[in-house]
């Protein structure tokens, strides 16, 4: 029988990493990371020093990532997780993420890993436009939000750079427009998302709702 999709989308700093791997790992399913596929497609035009408006060299540059557990890998090469977490990194992601030409070029590569993954008893698929455009289908649907300031404080303790807070605040707020007012696949709650506010819950209380929605959902189809 095939598995269960989560999906679970919300802006930067909202949780979405911590609390996919631990559902991924309760639920024993594939935990998909689809930003990790942005940022080696941003890794690779920043190492060939693409121009990142240059349309036709960022689609070129996206086939040639693929999207695996927990990360990603160019020409078949996994991407070791600290190369793909830099702020410039972070910071050409989301710029090459508003090019509608590499966006069409990474949907089938997310939804081949999905796929992949639902016939191996499921995934837990986190980024931006998850249940709105990769995944319409899916069984359970999460958006995670939290206030700016609350995400700033947990990115830069994650990260610790707590010196250095207005800067991750302002990157963070940066990140926020680029992603919400893109014309292609804006970030916004499917409309059959459930909405969580993490502002003021910890990464347990969270995880535990979204195992609960889970639960609730293998019930339904009596898996
Ligand atoms: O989730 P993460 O911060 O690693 O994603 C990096 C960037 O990739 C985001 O800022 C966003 O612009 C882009 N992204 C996207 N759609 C996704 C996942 C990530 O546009 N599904």
């Amino acid at each position: 029988m095939k598995g269960i999709l989560v999906t679970i989308d919300g802006p930067a700093g909202g949780g979405k990493s911590s609390v996919a791997r631990q559902v991924a790992g309760r639920l024993g399913v594939v935990n998909l990371n689809t930003g990790a596929a942005y940022r080696a497609a941003a890794l690779l035009a920043l190492r060939e020093e693409t121009d990142l408006s240059d349309a036709p060299k960022l689609a070129a540059l996206a086939s040639r990532v693929s999207l695996d557990p927990d990360g990603a890998s160019i020409d078949g090469e996994r991407v070791p997780e600290p190369d793909l977490r830099t702020p410039e990194v972070s910071a050409a992601a989301s710029r090459v993420s508003v090019d509608a030409g590499l966006r069409e070029v990474l949907l089938p590569v997310q939804r081949a890993a999905a796929e992949e993954a639902r016939e191996r008893g499921g995934a837990v698929v986190e980024g931006r436009d998850i249940g709105t455009v990769v995944l319409p289908d899916a069984e359970l649907k999460v958006f995670l939000s939290a206030d700016p300031e609350e995400r700033a404080r947990r990115r830069a303790r994650q990260t610790g750079r707590e010196a250095e807070l207005d800067r991750i605040r302002e990157a963070i707020q940066r990140r926020d427009r680029q992603d919400s007012e893109r014309e292609v696949s804006p970030l916004r709650p499917a409309e059959d998302a459930v909405v969580l506010d993490t502002t003021a819950l910890s990464l347990d209380e969270v995880v535990s709702r979204v195992l609960d929605l889970a639960a609730g959902q293998r019930g339904v189809r009596k898996l």
